[in-house]
This record gives C-alpha cells, structure tokens and sequence, in this order.
C-alpha cells in the first residue's frame, strides 16, 4: 500500500516506521507539527525526524509551518490541559494537514505515529482521522502503534539510533505544565 506517515517526532515514528515497513508498505513519512515550541525544539525534531527516515531509507517531507492556523484553533482552549479536547484539536490541525498531503500525493491510505504515544487515546485519534479522511477522501489506516508493545520496541529503537527523547509534548502549554509538575515533585521531595 502506498502509505502516508505522519510523524509527531522521531521516538514515535522508530516503532510505526519499522513495522509499516516491515509489512510491505510504500511509506511517505510527513511532519507537519506547528503545535511544537520553541521554533529551536521544533528544529531539532524535524533534524531527528530526518535522521530516522534516513536510518529506514525512507522520504520525509516537511509540512508547511502554519503555525497561526493552528494557535487559531487551539489557543482558546489552552487552559484546558493535556489529554482535553485541547489536544483533541490539536491532532485534527494536524491530521487535517496530512490527510490533505495524502490526497495530493495520491496515497491509498494515511496514518499517524500519534498513537504511539502512552498519553495519547488511539480511539480518539481514530475517530478524527477515519473524520478527515472522508473529508479528503482517502482512508485512514487505524495503526495503534503502542500495542503489541510498541512503547518498549520504541525505547530500544531510540537507544540503538541514539535519538533525542523529549519531555514534553510539543506546544508551550504542554512545557509550562512539565515543569510545573516538576517543581512540584521537587516540593514533595
Ligand atoms: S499537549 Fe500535545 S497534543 Fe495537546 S495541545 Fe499541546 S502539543 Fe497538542
């Protein structure tokens, strides 16, 4: 199958791209993440991303940075915290982008690394991407990387490729809750 990938980040992507591979499939990897702050941790992703699709002999296009649209849609909803419809937005800014790349591309299917990530509810991912492939008119591929224990397969394909491991989602809200959560912990302690 001629497959679109999009990629949140490199840690994500090790355990979709090898098993995506490993099936057979044509995989396109595209990021497209305007959600990521500051624009220097949005660089070094896009750089690790690179780095892994080289690893795996496969093409990554980088999508356009359209970081306004997405603050547009998500900024309103910014007090909401993580794992709240503010995410939910979120991913569909994000999966909107690639369902419209995998239509142009004239891909047989589209799917994402998003549900590699423990925080992250693969049904809801599901559910906006099965939504914006009808907008687009191409399939979504419902890939929940986390199973089958893909969260360890990720941690030894971050190891073996020396790849930059992150701490925080990717938007400032995301950061400023880490850290706070930090500090707290070091309260406590
Ligand atoms: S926490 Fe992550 S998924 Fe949620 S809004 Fe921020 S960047 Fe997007």
């Amino acid at each position: 199958m001629k497959l679109l990938l999009h990629v949140c980040c490199a840690p994500c992507s090790t355990v979709a791209v090898e098993r995506l591979v490993e099936a057979g499939h044509s995989v396109t990897l595209f990021f497209f993440n305007p959600n990521i702050f500051p624009a220097e941790e949005l660089e070094h992703r896009i750089a690790e991303a690179r780095a892994l699709a080289a690893k795996f002999g496969v093409e990554l296009v980088a999508g356009p940075e359209e970081r306004s649209r997405w603050r547009r849609a998500v900024e309103p909803l910014a007090a909401r915290g993580e794992r709240s419809i503010r995410c939910n937005v979120c991913f569909a800014v994000r999966l909107d982008a690639a369902a419209r790349e995998a239509r142009l591309r004239r891909c047989d299917a589209f799917t994402t690394t998003l549900s590699t990530a423990p925080m992250k509810d693969s049904k809801t991912i599901f559910r906006i991407g099965r939504m914006l492939g009808r907008k687009h008119g191409v399939a979504f591929l419902e890939e929940d990387f986390k199973k089958r224990d893909g969260l360890h397969r990720s941690s030894v394909l971050c190891r073996k490729h020396g790849l930059y491991r992150q701490d925080y989602c990717g938007c400032e809200w995301s950061l400023a809750e880490r850290r706070e959560a930090r500090g707290v912990r070091r309260e406590e302690g």
